[in-house]
């Protein structure tokens, strides 16, 4: 009989090919996860192992949880916590993954390649003061949002299984503990950039900048400046990324450095929400007293991020000192036209327009200005325009509205499509479900104090499915009345 690693590894069809660690030693640390107590699989996302070319079904229940809390370790597995650093609300600090390891890379049928990471798994060298552990609500959290994202046609990290450990975390309280299984383009983060810019070794930098290009940005290997075409293809994905946030209403919570991927996928499902009443101030996390991390600021933050980025390239960039940092500057300073290209360009669909006027910014401002005032619902509003019928509710009824909405029905009439292709384009791009916060956490409350998952199924079945009038899951789709709000979401990582 066959090793039981090698045999798990079999039956659920990993290829590893692990690339990462041809790096310089210090980019990683290798180690094994640290075993727990009583794993038991609670999720497991068998679309995505499908698609990763994967088969779960094919473990039995205990070899599954043996292989998703790294108590068995898939035999082409190459372990490691990987090393950065990063600007965490501004303050440069050298980090590194203190709570979690990267099995390794799986390559799917097609040639694509996968990080395969356990987060929650035990302490590493770049732990400092924590446990090295995960509760389960936060990865189940992490779990929902990130499958919506998915959904909503956004650019993510992805989860493929959680498993409750049988072991206790201490925060606040005393929490379940939890590991959940990440699949990503990679975790290269701009405080990877960060980390290797921190050796003073040019060495370093040009290393890792190789690295990512060959892995994320291979069409740019034959390019006049392929740092600087790495820098502007960077900005581009990061200005879409960041718009696609801001046209559904996703708030990330802890946009620092380390927590922006490379290769543009949403990364870090920590203190995120979804707003409810559009509010450009918006900010849920329990740690952003500033609001550094708002909704309206998210853009900011992140050209200020990439700021961070180009500083790492400036010796790749060009030999001169003066002559680099006048190409990374004037790359920087494209990132809000981008970011408003991309805007809107969102904007406008999610509006049924397929033409472009001038006035339409101006259109678009003045809808969610009206939303602002009469606390109206971001989500209810898009998707209320997008049904063929004139709105209804209370806050419609509003001579503001009625007028503004007047407005766009003239606007639509300009162009030559259709209003059926209008709303089509509108039903493919606002969405009637987003995990609203309210039901997320009566969803993680149930798991992770009562054990009861059906909550979770039901939510997930929602939120994966968003751009459908499903009549059953309708009752997702009511805002929050004001004594269900929630107004913070806790690290409590
Ligand atoms: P995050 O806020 O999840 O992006 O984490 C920021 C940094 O803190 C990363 O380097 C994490 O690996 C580390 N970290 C977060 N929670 C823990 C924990 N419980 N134990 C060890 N390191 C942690
Ligand atoms: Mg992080």
């Amino acid at each position: 009989m066959k090793l039981n690693a090698e045999h798990i590894t079999d039956a659920i069809g990993w290829r590893f090919d692990n690339s990462y660690i041809g790096l310089p030693d210090y980019f990683y640390a290798p180690l094994q996860p640290v075993p727990v107590q009583c794993p038991q699989v609670v999720m497991s996302n068998h679309a995505l192992a499908t698609s990763l070319g994967l088969n779960i079904r094919a473990l039995s229940q205990e070899d599954a949880a043996l292989l998703f809390s790294g108590n068995i370790l898939p035999d082409t597995a190459q372990p490691i916590a990987q090393a950065y650093a990063g600007h965490q609300f501004g303050h440069f600090t050298i980090l590194g993954d203190g709570r979690a390891i990267l099995l390794g890379e799986h390559l799917t049928q097609a040639g694509e390649r996968f990080d395969i990471q356990l987060k929650g798994s035990g302490q590493t060298p770049f732990s400092r003061r924590g446990d090295g552990r995960a509760a389960l609500a936060p990865m189940l959290r992490e779990y929902i949002i990130s499958e919506a994202m998915h959904a909503l046609n956004i650019p993510t990290t992805r989860s493929l299984a959680v498993v409750t450990t049988g072991e206790s975390v201490i925060r606040e309280n005393i929490l379940p503990g939890a590991i959940l299984t990440r699949v990503a383009a990679s975790h290269i983060r701009v405080g990877t950039f960060e980390y290797a810019a921190s050796k003073g070794d040019a060495a370093a930098i040009k290393t890792l900048a190789d690295y990512v290009i060959q892995r994320h940005y291979h069409d740019l290997i034959d390019t006049e400046n392929p740092y600087l075409s790495l820098l502007s293809q960077v900005i581009h994905r990061q200005a879409s990324l960041v718009a696609k946030w801001l046209l559904v209403g996703f708030i990330h919570g802890v946009m620092n450095t380390d927590n922006m991927s490379i290769s543009g996928e949403t990364i870090d499902y920590g203190p995120c929400a979804f707003m409810d009443a559009y509010d450009p101030n918006t900010v849920f996390s329990s740690i952003d007293h500033q609001g550094r991390y708002r909704y309206s600021n998210q853009p900011l933050m992140a050209q200020w991020n990439l700021a961070r980025f180009a500083e790492t390239l400036l010796p790749l960039i060009h030999p001169m000192q003066e002559k680099a940092l006048a190409l990374a500057e004037q790359a920087i300073h494209s990132f809000p036209e981008i970011y408003q290209t991309h805007w809107l360009v969102g904007m406008r669909m999610k509006l049924g327009l397929f033409t472009e006027e001038t006035e339409d910014v101006v259109l678009i401002q003045n809808l969610l200005a009206w939303m602002q005032k009469n606390y109206a619902d971001y989500t209810n509003t898009f998707r209320m325009l997008a049904a063929e019928a004139v709105p209804e509710g209370a806050v419609f009824n509003d001579a503001e509205f009625m007028a503004w909405h007047a407005r766009w029905q003239e606007r639509l009439s300009r162009q030559s499509e259709s209003k059926l292709m209008s709303f089509r384009l509108m039903q493919a791009n606002n969405p009637a479900i987003i995990p609203r916060n309210h039901r997320v956490e009566e969803a993680l409350s149930a798991a992770s104090e009562h054990g009861d998952y059906s909550l979770i199924h039901r939510l997930l079945a929602a939120v994966t499915n968003p751009f459908v009038d499903v009549p059953e899951h309708s009752d997702y789709r009511t805002a929050p009345a004001p004594s269900e709000r929630v107004y913070q979401t806790f690290c409590g990582t």
